[in-house]
């Protein structure tokens, strides 16, 4: 169960509000950078999952890198103290305005996706007079056995390159004057929860994948096999911080490497999800027909998660013990069906006024808020600061 260290009154604190657990949010932390080093993997964190200030200014101090997807995470990731050659950049449509910022600011490494952004950047490049590091991101068609709307390394998902075209590339590089190759970069899919398995099979795939570009010539210095470590939303206090040594011994056991091959990865959900709670209060509980209803005060456009992939969060009440289990859909109050954070959900019986706490919503929930129905955005509470 959620606690709420620093709040005195539950009945009268204003929600709703993301509550931030500043100790664990450091101990995960603290954990996948000493995990991290005793393997030998270079962390990058995915800046997209959540770019509280607080967050992100301690990552960049324990050292890690940033794995950026747009051109504003870039500048952002450097105006918060990660250095140049620690930044990579990834997403299938980057600007040429994009692409030319990255370019000056020296950024460790672009990983790319298509043939036209590959010749874009030796373009853009040689018009600086720069040269553009590069890694190319090869979809391998590898299934992560998550959510369909997560997976991002089969054949019929827009990211990377395919496999078809290695060679073209392969020739683009040995032709290019303003590229320079670093390596390949891999990402299959978001909470991935079968590590050994999924992982194993990604390694596999890369090592054919690295075999063929070496044996054409490329020395592939960099092998960067994205992110997607999973959290467990169902039990969040008995797994708050997910299994990095598990993941880290799995890539470097198959990834076939040298040793003076780096291995990368680029963690976001895992190392923010479970540090934070959307808290929120009960406006009423309303008897349908067939359905009862919980109707909280934050919705889809604070935690855009339940409505996006049906994705699952746990629901606690706060403020109200119950023996009695009772079944609830738990909506918030925007005007759209998909407003929703638990259908057919047992909860202890819950009432008007009582406090609830939607837990792991620390990955993918601030960040793709919006103040749809003009809703005011929830606010930020950290357990060690003094609140309001
Ligand atoms: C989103 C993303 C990640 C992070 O994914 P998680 O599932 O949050 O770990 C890593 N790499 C790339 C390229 C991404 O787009």
């Amino acid at each position: 169960m959620l606690k709420l260290k620093n709040i005195k009154d539950l009945k009268t604190v204003q929600t709703p509000f993301w509550y931030y657990d500043m100790d664990l949010f450091r101990r995960t932390i603290d954990t996948v950078a000493a995990q991290s080093a005793e393997y030998g993997v270079l962390v990058h964190y995915s800046i997209k999952a959540n770019a509280e200030p607080r967050l992100v200014d301690y990552i960049a101090e324990a050292g890690l890198g940033a794995d950026c997807v747009s051109g504003n995470e870039v500048l952002y990731a450097l105006e918060h103290g990660f250095p140049a050659e620690k930044i990579v950049f990834a997403g299938v449509g980057k600007t040429d305005e994009e692409l030319r910022d990255a370019l000056c600011a020296g950024i460790g490494s672009f990983n790319s996706e298509s043939i036209e952004e590959l010749e874009t950047l030796e373009q853009l490049a040689g018009g600086l007079g720069l040269k553009a590091n590069v890694s190319v991101r090869i979809n391998p068609d590898v299934d992560a056995h998550t959510h369909r709307f997560i997976t991002t390394g089969l054949e019929m998902d827009k990211f990377g390159i395919p496999k078809k075209d290695m060679d073209r590339v392969i020739a683009l590089f040995k032709s290019s004057k303003n590229l320079n190759f670093k390596g390949l970069h891999f990402h299959i899919g978001s909470q991935i929860t079968d590590v050994e398995n999924v992982f194993t099979h990604e390694c596999i795939s890369a090592n054919g994948i690295v075999s063929h570009f070496e044996s054409q010539g490329l020395r592939v210095d960099n092998i960067d096999l994205g992110g997607g470590l999973g959290v467990d939303y169902y039990n969040p206090d008995s797994h708050a911080i997910p299994e990095f040594g598990l993941w880290f011994q799995t890539l470097t056991e198959h990834l076939r490497h040298r040793p003076d091959q780096r291995i990368h990865v680029e963690p976001g959900r895992a190392l923010v999800a479970q540090c934070a709670s959307l808290v929120s209060r009960v406006i009423f509980v309303k008897d349908g027909e067939r359905k009862s209803f919980v109707i909280l005060d934050a919705g889809m456009n604070d935690l855009l998660r339940p409505a996006l992939y049906g994705a699952y969060h746990k629901i606690e009440n706060l403020t109200y013990e119950s023996d009695e289990l009772r079944l609830y859909d738990v909506v918030g109050p925007v005007c759209e069906t998909t407003d929703l954070f638990a259908e057919d959900r047992t909860l202890p019986l819950t009432r008007r006024g009582d406090l609830v706490a939607i837990r792991s919503a620390g990955a993918y929930g601030a960040v793709m808020s919006s103040t749809y129905n003009m809703r005011k955005p929830a606010r930020t509470v950290f357990s060690d600061e003094p609140i309001q």
